[in-house]
């Protein structure tokens, strides 16, 4: 099978598919060249063949939620990107304070749901631009809270056997550490996530959401796309204060800046390449670490042409 049949076989499986997409459209940071398909998933289903398809004419692929943490090559990407996104991603309660999110779901909207069902414990998460698909692999956290922190079991897609299994937090399933999870190094895609919250008042859960948020925009850059804090948060530091420290608030190359607002963020100001956002991050470890010997380490995930 080439790209051409897999995107007439993900039409008839119900799948929204564009040819020469570019992904600077589906990037928080706006930067990325074109891919050769892109596929909006249908079901975990569709998912399922299309990567059994794929795999078996060696078509290359890669898996993206809101894109809110990536940043593609400017080159683009020689293969199929897979879209978990608006296609899947209903959200339902079930019983005992527990909601069921398909991956393709915005946490927001989540977080929304929760809040409208009285229920607590994802109010941390308001205002992270991520599909539940990418937070659970990231496992996403703010103001002290993680998404380890509420997740009670994932429905997968194990990429080796194509098997979909339920993995339970009470079962040992996956593990969770700061911005490091299982999913990144076992090959499972996430298709759904199952959130265990506390019933509260729903008027205290929107007043700490919209708390939440009000810092955000106090702090953070939103005025620019960015693909949020740059670098994890090393040991007993702030990323932030020590880029700041070594002079490099407002450091520039090409359409890509130091955010001047929060030295945590690289923000695209405009025409920025994946080349110039790549060339800041890596000039920013190099200086950081020499005037403090703090090895930064990027939290954005990289996806390469090939
Ligand atoms: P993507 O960017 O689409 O993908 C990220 C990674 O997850 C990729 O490797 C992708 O292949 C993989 N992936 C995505 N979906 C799946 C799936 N279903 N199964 C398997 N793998 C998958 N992050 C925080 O943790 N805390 C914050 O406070 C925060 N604030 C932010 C603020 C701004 C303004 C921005 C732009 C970003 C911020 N982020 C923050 C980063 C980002 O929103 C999170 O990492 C988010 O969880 C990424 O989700 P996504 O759906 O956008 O994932």
């Amino acid at each position: 099978m080439n790209i051409g049949e897999l995107c007439s076989l993900a039409m008839q499986l119900g799948c929204e598919v564009k040819t020469n997409e570019p992904l600077s459209a589906h990037t928080t940071f706006k930067v990325g060249g074109y891919c050769e398909a892109f596929i909006d998933i249908s079901s975990s289903d569709a998912l399922r063949r299309l990567i059994c398809e794929a795999k078996a004419s060696f078509i290359n692929f890669c898996i993206l939620g809101n894109g809110s943490n990536v940043i593609f090559d400017d080159r683009g990407y020689s293969g199929v990107v897979f879209h978990i996104g608006s296609m899947m991603s209903d959200i339902e309660l079930l019983e005992g304070g527990r909601i069921k999110a398909l991956a393709g779901a915005g946490l927001n909207r989540v977080c929304t749901f929760a809040c409208d069902n009285s229920l607590s414990g994802l109010e941390f998460a308001y205002g992270i631009p991520g599909s539940v698909g990418g937070a659970v692999y990231m496992n996403a956290g703010a103001y002290n809270g993680e998404i380890k922190d509420v997740l009670a079991e994932v429905d997968v897609l194990d990429l080796s056997d194509l098997s979909i299994r339920t993995l339970k937090r009470e079962n040992n399933g996956f593990s969770m550490g700061y911005r490091d999870t299982s999913f990144m190094h076992s090959g499972l895609i996430i298709l759904s996530a199952v959130f265990e919250l506390e019933s509260g008042d729903k008027s205290e859960i929107r007043a700490k959401m919209d708390d939440l948020i009000g810092r955000r925009k106090a702090k953070q850059p939103l005025e620019y796309p960015s693909a949020g804090s740059t670098f994890k948060r090393p040991e007993g530091y702030y990323a932030g204060k020590l880029i700041q420290d070594s002079g490099l608030r407002g450091y520039t190359v090409g359409g890509a800046q130091v955010s001047e607002k929060h030295c945590g963020f690289v923000v695209n100001k405009g025409g920025a390449t994946s080349e110039d956002i790549l060339s800041i991050i890596s000039h920013i470890q190099k200086k950081v670490f020499s005037d403090s010997g703090v090895e930064l380490e990027c939290e954005i995930r990289y996806i390469p042409y090939e």
